[in-house]
């Protein structure tokens, strides 16, 4: 896990607490200093999910096999695009995980 400033320092975020979170490091990397996206239903520039302000469950659920990530708001579906959580390294993966029972995680 990396440590991922939720309004990055580019733009005016701070080192505390509410301003960072733990992102795996594809997620971190492809966020870089995105803070906004298009929700592809409606076409709307979109604030990226909060881990700090938003409920996971709320705006994400996993496909019937668990491989994917949906997005159930605009936000959930801006954020899975913009943060690539769908690719295809993380979707074989967790294939693998979800065969022997690591995946999906439990809430
Ligand atoms: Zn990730």
């Amino acid at each position: 896990m990396t440590i991922d400033h939720i309004q990055p320092t580019s733009k005016g975020g701070l080192n505390t607490i509410e301003n960072l979170c733990l992102a795996c490091r594809t997620c971190n990397e492809y966020k870089s200093d995105t803070t906004e996206a298009i929700d592809p239903l409606t076409n709307q520039l979109i604030l990226l999910f909060n881990p700090r302000q938003h409920n996971w469950q709320e705006h994400f659920q996993w496909s019937n096999d668990a491989s994917h990530i949906e997005g159930l708001t605009a936000i959930g579906r801006a954020t899975a695009i913009a943060l690539r959580m769908n690719n295809p390294v993380i979707v074989a993966t967790r294939k693998r995980w979800f065969s022997i029972g690591w995946h999906p995680p439990e809430n």
